[in-house]
């Protein structure tokens, strides 16, 4: 979720009354940082993932499954390894935003070579394990996207209650003891989201029609005038941030790279949370969307009615159209710039400040954008900064806004050059799943380097098909806006008279065409080579051993049976297991022994006890190796 400031948190009237001060110290921030590592260069290719996942707990008597709230305690000891061997510890666990998750990443980065795709899966293996050595014998850490019943009564262990009258989520479902309580970050989040909107954040979800589905789905419309009644109704920053990502940084070998990498990877958000899709159930009840995407966004949305569009503008500045957790608003690299085609709005003293310093336009607009955003958390000991030292104003905001991509400067003194975060996917059951994913999603950076590959599309039309991508079955059934010509960045004068304007008309036209995410991932014959089959071209020239060139293989194929719907996406196989469920009325209703009997499921898969050719298919786990053999010097 982003970094961890030590202290007291300020009331939401100190932060607000700050909310200026931290931008102007932010903005400085910024443009020391740029002004002493802009230069930086020569790093090499290093990459991590991160996995977040719930800790969930099975009652066999009763056949329930509950999120058990004990990340604490887990951390506490996962922390203190850490601390006693910061070097030596294959893992690293922080804290996420619910008490009953954690959140995963590789004890070092990777590097560039290919037989570290024999290590990801091991790793993450062992990652698991480590964690799971300190679970009590009913407990299991899944890597899960949304636990189908978070938000249910008792849906805790131990049960706890929701407090709608209280001082934080003020949820009628989502108790505050939910909310991880070792740091206060995130109650303060919680509350000062919910001050800042000026009421409590509102997300409805489609229901999922089924022939007995009760409409309205229950009472919330009669208690909140912000719950429509043909909709699962969600009113706590849990029940989004609440949810599990699969997140990849790459280290770029400058801030050219960087930028190049952060444009070049954002027409594949959408493209990539579609195939990941894994989260259909949302407080027990099956949803007409496959992903997380709009419930994180909608329970992070702090922006007034005012900014909202609801009322006209007195108070604050702008409106504005995403919440700050949301999709990207524009390009940064030169090739991007004419595909910024929608409104990005900044305070105008905040960009001028930024390019009076040097800054060139396209990243000067984008941190004044991001700035466009007020702190809503600030601790006390934290107000008070050297702006060429210190940069925590500016990371409050930055990791404040959490989007589909991240551009992030090196932290300072350290030996971390320029990183883009690619922040769209969701969360696989297996570590077989969530290893493919990273190793092609590293594939296709260096594809797009070492081909010079132009990916970019309208920025209108990532945001359209970042929506089309949470809708049900969206993996197989819709089409996605792709750029046709990748290989050239001279688009022809009809593309650009095409998308000069935000207004394309939804037909083909010579850059981009629709495509599935099948035609993305495996081809469209004569129109798109597919990203499998550019990954093979680019492999076939490189000198890998036998054992890493045969895992590679394995992923690719498991991605390219995915993208072609011969295997199902969690989502569908999630839906496909509660509609065929015995106990399933027909109802959309996900009940406790549904919940059970599928988190039991896709434990075994996990474990891998119980094969799944349905979500699998027929690739058998990789045989990974613990290290990486020192011989090999096929760098990539
Ligand atoms: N859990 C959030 C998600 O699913 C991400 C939080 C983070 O930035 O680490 O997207
Ligand atoms: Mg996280």
């Amino acid at each position: 979720m982003g970094l961890l400031t030590e202290g007291t948190p300020l009331t939401w009237e100190e932060t607000k009354n700050l909310a200026q001060h931290v931008r102007e110290h932010g903005i400085i921030q910024f443009i020391n940082i740029y002004r002493k590592l802009k230069e930086r260069k020569g790093d090499v290719l290093k990459w991590g993932d991160e996995i977040e996942y719930v800790i969930v707990k099975f009652k066999d008597e009763t056949k329930e499954a509950k999120v058990s709230l004990r990340a604490e305690d887990l951390l506490s000891i996962l922390n203190k390894k850490e601390q006693d061997d910061p070097d030596g510890v294959k893992s690293l666990w922080r804290p996420e935003f619910a008490a009953y998750m954690i959140e995963g990443t590789p004890g070092k980065p990777y590097g560039g070579t290919l037989a570290h795709f024999n290590v990801v899966e091991s790793n993450m293996k062992m990652r698991r394990k480590e964690a799971s050595e300190l679970l009590k014998p009913d407990e299991s850490i899944m890597s899960i996207t949304n636990f189908p019943r978070l938000g249910c009564p008792n849906f805790t262990d131990p049960p706890t209650k929701p407090s709608p009258e209280g001082d934080g989520s003020k949820s009628l479902f989502f108790p505050d003891e939910a909310v991880f309580s070792g740091h206060p970050r995130f109650m303060n989040l919680v509350r000062n989201i919910r001050k800042r909107r000026g009421e409590q954040v509102a997300i409805n979800l489609p229901i999922f029609r089924d022939k007995n589905t009760k409409i309205p789905v229950d009472d919330s419309h009669k208690i909140r005038k912000a719950a429509k009644p043909d909709c699962v109704y969600l009113d706590a920053m849990g029940f989004g941030m609440g949810c599990c990502c699969l997140q990849l940084t790459f280290q770029a070998c400058n801030i050219e790279e960087a930028r190049v990498l952060y444009d070049q990877l954002t027409p594949l958000s959408p493209i990539m949370l579609a195939f990941t899709a894994a989260s259909p159930a949302y407080r027990g009840f099956l949803t007409d969307v496959d992903c997380r995407w709009n419930v994180i966004s909608g329970s992070v949305d702090c922006r007034t009615e005012e900014e909202r569009g609801l009322k006209p503008l007195k108070e604050n500045k702008f409106v504005i159209k995403k919440s700050r957790y949301d999709s990207i608003d524009s390009y940064l690299s030169a090739q991007g710039e004419k595909y910024n085609d929608i409104e990005i709005l900044y305070n105008e003293e905040d960009y001028r400040k930024l390019r009076d310093n040097g800054i060139d336009h396209l990243l000067a607009q984008h941190i004044a954008h991001l700035f466009i955003r007020d702190t809503v958390s600030l601790f006390s000991e934290k107000i008070n900064q050297n702006d060429e030292e210190d940069t925590d104003h500016f990371e409050n905001i930055q990791s404040t806004n959490w989007q589909t991509m991240r551009f992030k400067p090196p932290p300072p003194h350290s030996t971390i050059g320029w990183r883009v975060e690619f922040r769209a996917c969701e969360a696989q059951v297996t570590d077989f799943e969530n290893a493919a994913i990273v190793c092609f999603i590293v594939l296709v950076t260096r594809v797009i380097l070492s081909y010079q590959l132009n990916f970019l599309i309208p920025i209108s039309k990532v945001d359209e098909n970042l929506q089309n991508a949470q809708k049900r079955n969206a993996c197989k059934e819709q089409k996605f806006w792709f750029r046709k010509d990748i290989t050239t960045d001279v688009s022809p004068p009809e593309a650009n008279r095409c998308c000069a304007g935000a207004s394309c008309e939804p037909k083909d036209c010579d850059l981009v065409g629709l495509m599935t995410v099948n035609e993305v991932i495996n081809g469209k014959p004569g129109v798109f080579p597919g990203l499998i089959p550019l990954v093979n071209s680019y492999l076939n020239g490189m000198d890998v051993d036998a054992d890493t060139h045969c895992t590679i293989q394995q992923y690719l194929k498991f991605i390219q049976k995915r993208a072609s719907g011969e295997i199902l996406t969690a989502a569908s196989f999630i839906r496909k297991f509660v509609t065929e469920h015995p106990d399933y009325k027909h109802d959309s209703v996900v009940s406790d022994i549904i919940n059970y009997d599928l988190l039991k499921r896709l434990k075994d898969i996990e474990e891998g006890t119980k094969p799944c050719p349905e979500l699998l298919g027929g690739t058998t786990m990789s045989k990974t190796k613990e290290n990486i053999p020192h011989a090999l010097k096929n760098d990539y």
